[in-house]
């Protein structure tokens, strides 16, 4: 055929569709690509559009071996920009996703001749398990990812033994304020002694076994053996019980990460490759200019996702702690971070903080935290956020939303020794004295110099001999292998 391309093996990737996950499985395919494959990037129309909305048209233009595609996700059609809703995009990419990425893939097929070689496997998300019958349909491998920590994954994988246990459904909704939810859990090998239903990932909190977020992990842990291979963008170091019990009920499951800095080490800064981006919000690029005047550790970050909502009461009790803890802020507040109405702050703290406060909608995180200005940050524990401040040493204050966000948060709070966390019921002077103690207290020093650790330990699993270098090689040469 002639093509650059026609020689390399063709990896489809499919993360779910947001953006906690899409950065991830990018990153993946990123390496992927530098090793060698040819990458489809599968988004749903809802994320292309909004991705061609934040970053223009450019953005899904890709390369001539790294292209994009996409599929419906099934949901009435929506040029909204916001993040969909969580329970309804589950149900809806389980139920439809499937014929769709099927014709998908028999398109690809069918256009080797323009220069694509045939599909050879499928790197797929792993609550997008719908791919699973796909690669079987197709005879070929799939690598599974899990975007969890190693920690929150392990939950999951043991949803139906709160079932067997009758811990699940919960009797009522009081079981959710009564002390119940303290319950200690000694019976997942491998998660931490100390451990209350409270830590578990949030979607176990139904009185219904039939509510569609329970449901739905159910439904994806159930199918995870399928996989050719598991991967999870974790440290062995840092995970080291949880990857060794994993191991023992899933012998194909690797720790590949952070991907982040992979990426950062195998790919040069100035390539194309490292320009394609999935940030389904433009980021303000003036946040990292505002950083560069401030001294080192001064300043605390805030930002909670893509997916957190809280109060208007919430946001305010956050912005006095903010303000009244003496320390310059940057605040991310996403335009429907707050519930109902959009952001409201009080004008006084506007006055009050205008010297020291930044706030914008969206940054570009990753490359923030690395800034030595960013003292500590502020964070609702989402696993990449949690990953990314490790990796860069930056120690955090956890405010946990949902999912297994609470198990990374208990970790980051124990184990790892780098977290304090904040009540649920947030209040203004929880806020400002938990500043304070993580940027001059002792018990922040101690923090910053755990973090500190873990960045090393995160650059030592990604040098070329490192533990997570060496898994993920080992993943690509046996899907190289089922495919010759
Ligand atoms: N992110 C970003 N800019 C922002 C907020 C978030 O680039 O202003 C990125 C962040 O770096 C991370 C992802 O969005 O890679 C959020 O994923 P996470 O798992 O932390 O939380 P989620 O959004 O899934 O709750």
């Amino acid at each position: 055929m002639g093509s650059v391309a026609a020689e390399k093996p063709h990896a489809v990737c499919v993360p779910y569709p947001a953006q906690g996950h899409m950065n991830p499985v990018l990153k993946l395919a990123k390496v992927l690509h530098a090793r060698g494959f040819y990458i489809t990037f599968v988004l749903t129309e809802f994320n292309y559009r909004r991705l061609v909305r934040s970053q223009g048209a450019e953005a899904v233009r890709g390369l001539a071996d790294f292209r994009f595609a996409s599929i419906p996700d099934g949901l009435p059609y929506s040029d909204e920009d916001a993040t969909q809703n969580v329970p309804d995009l589950c149900e809806s990419t389980m139920k439809n996703c499937l014929g769709p990425f099927l014709g998908l893939l028999a398109k690809l097929n069918e256009e080797t001749s323009s220069g694509a070689p045939p599909v050879s496997c499928i790197v797929s998300d792993g609550v997008m398990s719908f791919t699973l019958d796909a690669a079987r349909e197709l005879g070929i491998p799939e690598i599974l990812f899990w975007t969890t920590s190693a920690c929150g994954f392990l939950a999951y994988l043991h949803y139906q033994q709160l079932v067997d246990r009758g811990l699940v459904p919960l009797k009522d909704e009081a079981e959710l304020n009564n002390g119940f939810l303290d319950t200690e859990v000694d019976w997942i090998p491998g998660l931490r002694k100390g451990t209350r239903l409270k830590d578990l990932p949030t979607f176990m909190r139904v009185t219904d076994l039939n509510e569609n977020m329970f449901n739905f992990v159910l439904h994806e842990v159930g199918r995870v053996s399928m996989a050719s291979a598991l991967v999870l963008n974790t440290i062995d170091a840092l995970e080291v019980p949880a990857l060794a019990a994993l191991q023992k009920i899933l012998p194909c499951v690797n720790s590949i990460g952070p991907l982040s800095a992979l990426v950062r080490r195998t790919i040069p800064s100035d390539s194309p490759l490292a320009a394609i981006s999935t940030s389904l919000w433009k980021e303000d690029s003036t946040c990292l200019n505002w950083l560069a005047s401030k001294e080192a550790q001064s300043v605390v970050y805030v930002n909670f996702g893509s997916i957190t909502i809280m109060s208007n009461e919430q946001l305010v009790e956050f912005a006095w702690g903010l303000a009244n803890c003496g320390y310059a802020f940057l605040w991310v507040i996403r335009p429907d971070l707050v519930k109902g109405e959009s952001a409201v702050l009080p004008p006084e703290f506007l006055e009050e903080i205008k010297e020291r406060g930044m706030m914008t909608s969206w940054c570009a995180q990753e490359e923030l935290l690395f800034d030595p200005a960013v003292g500590v940050f502020l964070t609702h524990s989402g696993w990449n956020s949690t990953l990314e401040s490790l990796t860069a040493g930056v120690p955090m204050i956890c405010w946990p939303f949902f999912a297994e966000q609470q198990t990374n948060c208990l970790y980051s709070c124990t184990d790892w020794g780098v977290g304090m966390e904040i009540d649920n019921n947030v209040k203004r002077e929880e806020v400002e004295g938990m500043i304070r103690e993580m940027m001059a207290g002792e018990k922040g020093r101690a923090m910053r110099a755990k973090a500190a650790e873990w960045k090393e330990s995160a650059a030592k699993a990604i040098s070329p001999l490192g533990s997570s270098s060496v898994n993920l090689e080992k993943v690509i040469e046996e899907v190289l292998r089922s495919n010759s």
